[in-house]
């Protein structure tokens, strides 16, 4: 009796437990050996070095696809292979220069495309012109995107807020910026777009409120002006460049105008996927940077120093201090000043 009665508990503690399991690894996706939901809205913010690339995943599964890299080496292409996703239904090339659309030919050609976007400007280069060639030899007549336009991608609203005008001396201010809306979550996406561009949107009275923005520019201080900040208002940032890239991107007056707002760097982070459930936001790195206090993760603390020995660490070191012991600096500079030496394993001496 006794003993029937023990198996059936752990019967059904055994189906509890066997249940949730399913139910946990049902509905996690494994990218970077860190699990994110595979449902609601997913934005992959890929780490494309100094350039772009946004892959966004819709509730439904369906797939958007802003810019496509600078480099010829496949990124973009992997990443999309590695989600076995095969359709991209909207692909939006934001603007000409070759961090944008230097893998876009190959997109074109290799998987089946739905809408595609781009501004009215035309450029000379042989990027530019091998995406036109990739379009034509598919049928597809590019949709030119003017703000004031919006458009529907897996049941939810997109806005394109840019290009307002028609005529731009820099090709940066022809950037198509766009705002998703997923329930209670927007994310802004702001191309290359720079301060002119900016004050246009913000002359043209749009409602700019996101919980994420895609930083402007790589965080060049050509965008991100203060007025615009204010208006667009997010929690979350994200920063699209590669190391030691030849602007200094991102500028420091810009992560200083970032400095209230969670802002994570692919530079420093790797690809960061955000997703969202209509109502939460949750941040995702693909290098493993404690993500339970999303301010130390942001990207801008990039060396963790140990408050017991006062060594400061490298973020891959392998003998990280615990979570406990742990104090973030910006730099060599600020770990020194305030006392912290080098920890000889994991920071080369320059
Ligand atoms: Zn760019
Ligand atoms: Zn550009």
């Amino acid at each position: 009796m006794i003993k029937s009665k023990g198996l059936k508990v752990s019967v059904i503690i055994f189906a509890i437990i066997f249940s949730t399991l399913i139910f946990f690894t049902g509905c996690l996706s494994d990218v970077f050996g860190k699990s994110y939901p595979d449902t609601g809205l997913r934005v992959h913010y890929i780490d494309v070095g100094q350039a772009d690339s946004i892959l966004i995943q819709g509730p439904n599964n369906k797939n958007m696809l802003i810019d496509a890299g600078e480099t010829k080496d496949n990124a973009v292409l992997n990443y999309i292979d590695s989600l076995n996703i095969n359709r991209l239904d909207v692909v939006i090339a934001t603007h000409p220069h070759s961090d944008h659309i230097s893998e876009m030919d190959d997109v074109i050609k290799k998987y089946d495309i739905g809408e595609f976007y781009m501004p009215k400007v035309s450029h000379s280069s042989k990027t530019f012109e091998n995406m036109l060639d990739a379009l034509s030899e598919k049928n597809i007549s590019p949709i030119a995107a003017k703000a004031g336009m919006s458009f529907e991608f897996d049941g939810l609203n997109c806005e394109i807020l840019a290009p307002v005008n028609d005529n731009y001396e820099s090709l940066n201010n022809y950037s198509v910026v766009i705002r998703l809306t997923y329930g209670e979550n927007k994310f802004l996406f702001a191309a290359d777009a720079e301060e002119l561009s900016e004050k246009e949107i913000l002359n043209s009275a749009a409602d700019i409120h996101s919980d994420v923005l895609k930083v402007g520019h790589h965080g060049s201080s050509t965008s991100t002006s203060s007025e615009f900040l204010k208006a667009v208002n997010p929690t979350y940032a994200v920063i699209s460049c590669g190391e030691n890239n030849e602007y200094g991107h991102p500028h420091k007056e810009i992560i200083e105008r970032l400095k209230n707002i969670n802002t994570y760097i692919t530079k420093d982070l790797g690809t960061i996927v955000i997703t969202s459930d209509s109502k939460n936001i949750n941040v995702y790195t693909e290098n493993n940077l404690p993500i339970q206090n999303k301010k130390e993760a942001g990207s801008i603390q990039t060396y963790i120093g140990n408050i017991n020995t006062k060594k400061y660490h490298s973020k891959d070191c392998s003998s990280l201090p615990g979570e406990g012991n742990r104090i973030y600096f910006k730099s060599i500079e600020e770990a020194e000043s305030q006392g912290y030496t080098a920890h000889k394993n994991c920071i080369k001496s320059y």
